[in-house]
């Protein structure tokens, strides 16, 4: 069997808080379990909204919590703002098989589709750029209108085998529907870039937040499109605010930053093992203390209420 490649694969938006933290421990200890090799790949593929200077903060916050890494960083190979070409050749050959068509719908044509939401808010888009005719598509780009770009999604049912969630099942065109590859910007697109990079750079064991299970489905019918094998998804809880909703920027409480204040790294990994189901009580504990005993099987995987222990 293949040597175990996982990656952490933040976006340095802003700054590192503890559901970053939370998704970055369980893909290190995936790794390091199975004496694997991790990478670190920055995702900037938004070069304006990531700053270098967000993306040296989050390695030093990694750092400080003993979550270390073997490739990446910010050498080029690593961020997704220097990869164009790779994406550039998938693009390639999807369009090569006829694959992608042009899209020069407004963002409001967009939501106005008359096709259902899914559940997580997400529109399915409805093709109608699909039936362009290349007159009509030639009378778009002269009138000045960048296109997006789409791919065809065949009607096809696929199922992930999560390794913590368990099955996932979705139809690509109903439930998901033709999905955009390059902005009308021109930046590639989240899934393009992603699944370039994991089959570029050898990605057996995706570990990341559950938000981005719907996106598993995509990400392996491209891999497999593409020739590639997709990897093993492992989605992990998302940590929950006071209000609810998914920790964010907006929670500076629960901001790395803010809790390195006044906690030793210690503390904020045994915090974050006990929210993950791997220690019974929040005692302080190293990554590496956590390593020999790593099973999924242990991860909760329901949604954590990231409620701070009193005596915090
Ligand atoms: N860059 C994405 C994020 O920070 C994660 C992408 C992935 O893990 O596939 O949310």
């Amino acid at each position: 069997m293949a040597r175990v490649c996982g990656r952490f694969a933040p976006t340095p938006s802003g700054a590192m808080h503890l559901g970053n933290a939370f998704s970055a421990l369980l893909a290190w200890l995936d790794v390091r379990h199975a004496g694997g090799r991790l990478i670190l790949r920055i995702e900037d593929l938004d070069a304006e909204r990531c700053p270098v200077k967000n993306a040296e903060q989050l390695m030093a916050d990694l750092r400080w919590l003993g979550l270390d890494w073997d490739e990446g960083g910010l050498t080029d190979v690593y961020r997704q703002s220097k990869r164009s070409e790779y994406y550039q050749a998938a693009f390639d050959e999807l369009a090569a098989r006829g694959l992608l068509y042009p899209c020069f719908c407004s963002r409001a044509e967009r939501l106005a589709a008359n096709a259902p939401h899914r559940e997580d808010g997400a529109v399915v888009y409805d093709g109608r750029c699909r039936a362009l005719s290349a007159v009509q598509i030639a009378e778009r780009q002269a009138s000045g209108i960048r296109p997006a770009w789409r791919v065809i999604v065949p009607d096809l049912d696929v199922a992930v085998q999560d390794g913590n969630l368990g099955e996932y099942r979705e139809n690509l065109s109903s439930d998901c529907g033709d999905f955009i590859i390059r902005r009308a910007d021109g930046v590639f697109a989240y899934q393009l870039a992603v699944v370039a990079d994991d089959a570029a750079m050898g990605v057996t064991h995706v570990v990341r937040g559950r938000d981005l299970l719907p996106s598993a489905a995509r990400q392996s019918w491209l891999h497999e499109t593409l020739g590639y094998k997709p990897p093993q998804f492992y989605h992990v809880p998302l940590l929950l605010a006071a209000d609810g909703k998914r920790l964010a920027k907006r929670d500076r409480a629960l901001s790395l930053r803010e809790l390195a204040q006044k906690h030793r790294p210690e503390e904020i990994i045994g915090l974050l093992a006990w929210w993950a189901g791997l220690l019974a009580e929040p005692a302080p504990v190293s990554p590496g203390e956590l390593t020999a005993e790593f099973d999924w099987r242990r991860v909760s995987q329901h949604d954590i209420w990231a409620v701070l222990p009193e005596n915090w």
